[in-house]
């Protein structure tokens, strides 16, 4: 609500400056002077000057040595920084001004210190404090008998309690406001209290209360002839008629207050009503009409909230009217619109952040020089009468104060809104944007580790399981990521003997549904999802989240479980997608008859295993094993009976070496070793005993038993050789066996000394 004030602040001002000019001023009065006028030009919003004016102000009060001139001082320079955002630097030179106040003796400043203090916590979200403050200033009011300033205080009070949310506590200071302000017979003051009680009543939702009193407010206000007033007070009318559902009546309100924004060129409440009337309108042309002249007014003013909530409205007229192509364009339009303006906002607040905690240290600074400075002058001041300009700076203060208090009201509950819209849009994005990270990933501990990060942030999480049901072992594969980094583990899916975790994990698996699980210290919960692709369930994400004292009713609230359901379908398509890549991987590493690792596995084994043998300075082996006459074997048994004993020989050669040795097929009858941390000696002695166990294997294929041998060629890797080199070498070693008889085994260092 806007406040005219006889004297109002540009009235002020021409005569502040005409003082200012006067030479029968005293330097102290001057000071004085400059005081108000910096008061005056911050109720215009002229900040700047405001600024000049209190600097001038403060420089020659640090000359005047004056405590009531300081403690003015620091009440301006208090009120410019609360007008421009800075709240902490008002509360710290509001308590610089109360602390002068009071040691002068001025009460009614104090007091009013006082409630400028609070009005600093409230900005500052410290509303508990708040209270405390104003019940300060509340008992001075009440000491000095002062009915205005009780009304006020009230006020502010039951304004704080509106803002805890405590309507009803609200509602009833607001009316020990209204009896104080009665008392005095203050229209304006009663008007805006009016305007507050029904504001409150409205937010319990009741709205036949809440016209009786916004009605009162227009009264009020019409009888003081206060436009502004009658113009706002009609709108929120509007609103609460139409929220009751009498649209008439709203209609009426809003076509009046029109009339009142047209003539008073209140552009932006044209724009409001405009799209107040839309909303109401049951007439689709109509609702157009009043939504297109609304978005153009909007657009000509630059009123980013206002356009916004045109197509808002335009997108849900044409989406009712299944006009999707329309709906779609202007639902666009929105959302590009409201990502702006949240963005703004958030620029806003950080900027003020930043801002009044620079101006905080500056501040601390400049008043420590300032303390240095004032305790070297002489004390010697003359004192002047200063009453007259203490009531007009009361004044002042006053609207500063009321005209506050109401936008901060208006923008409080908007940002409440926006705030929660703002979270979820920055929960969805981080959703979206891990999402394409994970869908990217193509191993599991990757996927893992992304989810996990973002949750520690979002639920402050301390663990993430993925369950990925193998139906060939009938078991679960987990990769479990906390603050120590990944692990994996594989647990049988039978329900008998696992732990109370792992049954619900296996359970889910089974069902497909969701549950929790209170963990065993009972101070951790861990919800359950399944993980679906395609209607086959493939397996289960598990998150654990630390119980909230606050809420443990619910241990994950829908919102949670909302975030989380998109968090397993990502998951899902990864698991899928790590599956298939490793299905891939290993057809590409695998030999199809044997099953062996496959010549192009073997060399990749061969490149990741010889640094670190460089490295521990060990010697390592190849080996070539070839099977004796196996061309003839063929010819005798058959190629299926050929195949069949190259996997039965591919299965001893398996059995037969250590988990750090490489066995593969390199090629027909031939396959090669890689034997780690072996010397010569000691891969002799086992290709030895291969060879000495297939001498003794009787293979039985169709009903005939069958027999082989084989021979093995060794080499001793060198760092300065080429694979190719070594295996040459062993193929030489090889040959010699081959010549020597076959069913042996030579390596290569017997061949240099022949
Ligand atoms: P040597 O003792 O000198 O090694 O004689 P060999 O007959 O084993 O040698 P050679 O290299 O002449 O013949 C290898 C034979 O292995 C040729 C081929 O018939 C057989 N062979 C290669 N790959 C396969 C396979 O996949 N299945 C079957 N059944 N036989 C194969
Ligand atoms: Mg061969
Ligand atoms: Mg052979």
């Amino acid at each position: 609500m806007q406040n005219e004030v006889n004297s109002s602040p540009e009235n002020a001002i021409v005569l502040l400056q005409q003082e200012l000019t006067s030479t029968e001023h005293s330097s102290e009065t001057l000071t004085m002077l400059k005081i108000v006028l910096a008061q005056a030009y911050l109720d215009i919003g002229e900040f700047s000057k405001a600024q000049l004016a209190s600097q001038q102000a403060l420089d020659e009060s640090l000359i005047h040595n004056n405590d009531e001139i300081t403690a003015e001082v620091h009440f301006s320079l208090a009120a410019l920084a609360f007008n421009q955002g800075n709240y902490l630097a008002s509360l710290e030179s509001y308590r610089l001004a109360h602390a002068s106040f009071s040691k002068v003796g001025n009460q009614r400043m104090s007091a009013h210190s006082l409630i400028a203090i609070a009005s600093s916590y409230t900005y500052l979200g410290e509303l508990e404090q708040s209270l405390i403050e104003n019940e300060k200033a509340l008992k001075i009011m009440t000491a000095l008998d002062d009915t205005y300033g009780k009304s006020q205080v009230y006020n502010v009070i039951g304004a704080t309690y509106y803002y805890l949310a405590n309507y009803k506590k609200a509602i009833e200071y607001y009316h020990y406001a209204l009896n104080e302000a009665k008392k005095i017979g203050e229209n304006d003051e009663q008007a805006l209290i009016q305007a507050n009680i029904s504001e409150a009543y409205a937010q319990i939702d009741d709205l036949e209360k809440a016209i009786v009193h916004i009605k009162h407010a227009l009264t009020l206000s019409q009888e003081s002839e206060r436009v502004q007033s009658q113009l706002f007070n009609l709108i929120v009318l509007g609103k609460l008629e139409a929220k009751q559902g009498e649209f008439n009546k709203a209609k009426q309100h809003f076509s009046l207050a029109k009339s009142i924004a047209t003539d008073i060129q209140a552009e932006d409440s044209v724009i409001e009503v405009l799209l107040e009337l839309a909303k109401i309108s049951h007439n689709d042309t109509q609702k157009l009409t009043n939504i297109f002249s609304a978005l153009e007014k909007a657009k000509r003013l630059d009123l980013s909230a206002f356009i916004r909530d045109a197509y808002q409205q335009l997108y849900q007229v044409y989406l009712k009217q299944e006009n999707y192509k329309d709906a779609y364009h202007y639902f666009a339009q929105y959302h590009a619109t409201n990502s702006d303006l949240l963005q703004q906002d958030n620029q806003k607040s950080l900027a003020r952040l930043n801002k009044s905690l620079t101006l905080l240290k500056a501040r601390n600074e400049i008043e420590q020089l300032k303390q240095n400075e004032l305790i070297s002058q002489a004390k010697n001041a003359e004192r002047v009468n200063v009453q007259r300009l203490t009531i007009f700076i009361v004044v002042v203060i006053t609207i500063i104060i009321i005209t506050s208090y109401r936008r901060f009201i208006l923008k409080r509950q908007a940002s409440l809104l926006t705030e929660q819209v703002h979270q979820r849009t920055i929960h969805i994005l981080k959703l979206a944007e891990m999402g394409k990270e994970i869908t990217a990933a193509i191993e599991i501990n990757k996927v893992a580790s992304i989810v996990f990060e973002q949750l520690e942030q979002l639920f402050g999480s301390s663990c993430f399981r993925i369950a990925v049901l193998d139906n060939d072992s009938n078991s679960l594969h987990f990769t479990r990521c906390d603050s120590d980094g990944v692990s994996a583990y594989t647990l049988p899916l039978t329900l008998e003997g696992n732990s109370d975790n792992s049954h619900s994990v296996i359970n889910s698996v089974l069902t497909g549904k969701e549950s929790f699980n209170l963990l065993a210290n009972k101070v951790e919960v861990e919800a359950i999802l399944p993980l679906v692709l395609k209607d086959n369930i493939i397996g289960c994400i598990g998150v654990e989240k630390r119980l909230d004292n606050n809420s443990n009713d619910q241990f994950f609230s829908e919102y949670d479980l909302s975030i989380l359901r998109s968090i397993a379908s990502y998951v899902s398509v990864a698991v899928m997608n790590a599956m298939t890549l490793s299905n891939v991987k290993s057809v590409a590493y695998t030999d199809f008859l044997t099953q062996l690792p496959n010549r192009r596995a073997l060399t990749e084994s061969y490149y990741s295993l010889t640094p670190l043998n460089d490295r521990s300075g060990q010697s390592l082996c190849i080996a070539i094993a070839d099977i004796d006459h196996f061309k003839a074997f063929n010819e005798l048994h058959g190629h299926d009976g050929g195949d069949y004993v190259l996997r039965e020989f591919s299965a001893l050669l398996k059995s037969s070496i250590r988990q750090q040795d490489v066995v593969a097929r390199w090629g027909g009858e031939e396959f090669v070793f890689i034997l780690p941390n072996t010397d010569i000696h000691g891969a002799v002695t086992l290709l030895n005993s291969i060879r000495e166990k297939l001498v003794a294997k009787q293979f039985t294929f169709e009903d005939k038993s069958l027999s082989i041998t084989a021979t093995f060629g060794v080499s001793q890797y060198h760092a300065e050789l080429t694979l190719e080199e070594i295996l040459n070498q062993a193929d030489q070693a090889l040959y010699q066996g081959k010549l020597s008889g076959r069913n042996t085994v030579k390596y290569f260092e017997d061949i240099s000394m022949l």
